[in-house]
């Protein structure tokens, strides 16, 4: 059998007293039924990332981590937003622990779905995205700009899993390899697929939240969803480009047009060679534009500094690891 795994459940916690005191207890629970059934190991944590709270979050964080060694808790200078708070957690984690869990401490995610995620670790897989089985408890409006937003990051080339937040499994390769991303502005949702290795989706239910409210008014959401573009994507840039050249062959068009009326009679004196004059400017404005924004989406993507390539399997590694493995087992 697998040796139970060490497991650190990364927590974001933003102006949370209401809602802690319900959920940590649910937490701390998970880790005790694991433990007993064998899946993960006594050294698991629960590790809360306070992400400059202004109410008594981390006063709460910290009562709990008197009480129970496996609460522990870390706290940001100030708030950085969700996305960082996760980063922090995760890194914090990295060489304490083998895999991670990421999950909100609002209660909306069914702390259930972390037993098969295990398991799918322990069957190979290095990432499991949980997947909201259905979006019932979620308002109409959040419900259809979530999945919009989904339909558009896709359409704009970043690669997301369809209604997957950031309740996540990784393990801790992973962890090293996402150690490399240096990028300073982070969507985590597209930046776990780009690491690769094996993966896998457990589904499961979203509830309503167990107190307090959402830190996510349309406003954050909308700067979620650009940050998640712009920080992903160059086709915005590669988009004017297009549109660069649409205008440049309409243009033609209108040269040709213009010169014809000409001929015809049809014009007052000046008019063929300005509209001509207009036309081919504004076209060649826009096709220029269009590569100097390539070149500086190449810059953009060479400042993120990101790896070239990540190694998943060597054949001499695993010789290694199983007969270290076997002499273990002597
Ligand atoms: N959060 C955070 N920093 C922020 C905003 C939110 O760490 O600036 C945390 C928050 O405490 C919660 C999670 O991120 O654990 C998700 O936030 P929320 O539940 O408000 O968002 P929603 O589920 O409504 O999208
Ligand atoms: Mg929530």
């Amino acid at each position: 059998m697998a040796r139970p795994c060490v497991l650190y459940i990364i927590i974001p916690c933003y102006n949370e007293e209401s809602v802690l005191p319900i959920t940590a207890p649910v937490f701390l629970r998970r880790i005790q039924e694991m433990t007993e059934r064998g899946l993960i190991s006594d050294d698991s944590r629960i590790l809360f990332v306070n992400d400059g709270s202004r109410d008594e979050t981390w006063r709460i964080i910290s009562d709990l981590a008197e009480k129970d060694r496996h609460y522990i808790g870390i706290s940001q200078s100030r708030n950085r937003g969700h996305q960082n708070a996760v980063l922090a957690g995760l890194m914090e984690a990295k060489d304490r622990c083998d895999i991670t869990i990421s999950i909100d401490c609002d209660g909306q995610d069914d702390p259930n779905a972390m037993d098969e995620m295990v398991k799918k670790y322990q069957e190979g897989c290095e990432v499991v995205y949980g997947v909201r089985s259905s979006r019932e408890t979620d308002t109409f409006f959040k419900r259809t700009t979530a999945e919009a937003f989904y339909h558009l990051l896709s359409w704009m080339g970043v690669e997301v899993v369809f209604n997957h937040a950031d309740y996540r499994l990784l393990s801790n390769r992973v962890l090293n390899e996402l150690q490399n991303f240096r990028e300073v502005n982070i969507y985590l949702r597209g930046m776990i697929p780009l690491i690769g290795f094996r993966s896998a989706q457990v589904p499961y239910e979203r509830h309503e939240r167990a107190a307090g409210k959402s830190h996510y008014p349309l406003s954050k959401m909308l700067g979620l969803a650009f940050d998640g573009i712009t920080s992903l994507s160059v086709r915005p840039i590669r988009m004017i480009a297009a549109f660069g050249m649409l205008v440049s062959v309409f243009s033609f068009c209108l040269i040709v047009w213009s010169i014809v009326q000409y001929f015809v009679g049809n014009t007052v004196p000046g008019w063929a060679s300005l509209c001509a004059i207009v036309c081919f400017v504004g076209g060649i404005q826009l096709v220029s534009l269009g590569i100097i924004g390539e070149y500086i989406g190449k810059i953009y993507l060479e400042t993120k500094a990101r790896p070239r390539y990540i190694i998943s399997e060597r054949t001499y590694e695993k010789k290694v690891s199983e007969e270290t493995e076997a002499k273990e087992e002597l």
